[in-house]
């Protein structure tokens, strides 16, 4: 094969994936995973099993580790000899704070090698799919050099610049607006199953809402970084009074109310703080600093 040889560790539902991937594509792959049964199909393919951490890490300059966190990479690199990781490029698409990754850039860097933070956002389907992208942070010569690999697990790749945190802080603040945005959907089947209806029932309710977001962020962005909260559009009080509709609506339903209370009380605390009758983006300056 004319496919650069790769190292991957983790193989979880997404480590799996892009293993997967690469032996499609025909790169020679080496694997270590704690439970080594889940290579097993891996291995059928084509792909080599390494002994342990440390010959895994031998076997390649490039070495994507896919774990549940960086806990797990101390655990299985903590072992490895020194020697072993020197001059490797440890591709981490392991989920972390911006300062975890950064203190695994310092901690790789103390043994001589490179860590290249990955931020993936995609689940595990969309790996190897052209319109898939992941945010990379950290030296741009490793990322340059190793970039066609990087593009065969996702197509969309984006270096952004030497500090090892920043990926992780992008890909965070996507998770952030991830998790609540499917949380609210949740909320909503909910509501509507309470009443009758099922989750197909309001999905083309619930598209429209969705969709209709990025239009408000459009909109408020531009206000938001100047600092322009005035009410001429909506008003924090009006904001209030629909919130509270929310709540009860849900509460009449029977159904839990502890995420409806939550942006409740957010506005409360902008009412409280005398922003009623500015735009609601003034939430942003209460969501700005810890609660009191
Ligand atoms: P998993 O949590 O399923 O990955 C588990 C992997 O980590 C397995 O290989 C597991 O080994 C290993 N592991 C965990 N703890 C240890 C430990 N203490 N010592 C050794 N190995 C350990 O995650 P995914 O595969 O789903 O995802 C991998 C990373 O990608 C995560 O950081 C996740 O946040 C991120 N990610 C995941 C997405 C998804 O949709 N799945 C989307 C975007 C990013 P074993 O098999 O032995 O348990």
């Amino acid at each position: 094969s004319t496919q650069q040889s790769v190292t991957l560790i983790g193989l979880g539902p997404m480590g799996r994936a892009m293993a997967a991937v690469l032996l499609d594509r025909g790169h020679a792959v080496t694997l270590w995973n704690r439970t080594a049964s889940r290579a097993d199909d891996l291995v059928a393919r084509g792909a080599v099993l390494a002994a342990d951490p440390a010959e895994a890490v031998a076997a390649n300059e490039a070495v994507i580790l896919s774990l549940t966190d960086y806990e797990a990479m101390y655990d299985v690199l903590g072992p490895v000899p020194a020697p072993a990781l020197a001059g490797r490029v440890l591709v981490n698409l392991t989920s972390a704070t911006p300062e975890e990754a950064r203190a695994g850039a310092r901690w790789a860097a103390e043994r001589g090698a490179v860590q290249l933070t990955g931020g993936v956002n995609v689940p595990p389907s969309g790996i190897g799919q052209p319109e898939s992208s992941t945010f990379y942070s950290g030296p741009r010569e490793p990322f340059d050099r190793h970039r066609a690999l990087l593009e065969t697990l996702t197509g969309r790749v984006e270096h952004h610049g030497e500090d090892p945190g920043l990926a992780a802080l992008l890909y965070q603040i996507g998770v952030s607006m991830f998790w609540t945005s499917m949380l609210s959907y949740w909320q909503a089947i909910a509501l509507a199953r309470a009443n009758g209806l099922t989750a197909a029932d309001i999905l083309p309710h619930a598209d429209d809402t969705a969709n209709s977001l990025a239009r408000f962020f459009a909109f408020y962005t531009g206000r938001v970084d100047a600092g322009d909260h005035s009410g001429d559009v909506d008003r924090l009080a009006m904001g209030m009074a629909s919130v509270e509709h929310v709540v009860r609506t849900n509460a009449d339903a029977g159904v839990d109310t502890a995420l409806p209370a939550a942006v409740a009380d957010l506005f409360r605390r902008g009412m409280e703080a005398g922003h009623g009758g500015d735009s609601f983006s003034t939430l942003v300056e209460v969501m700005s600093k810890p609660a009191g």
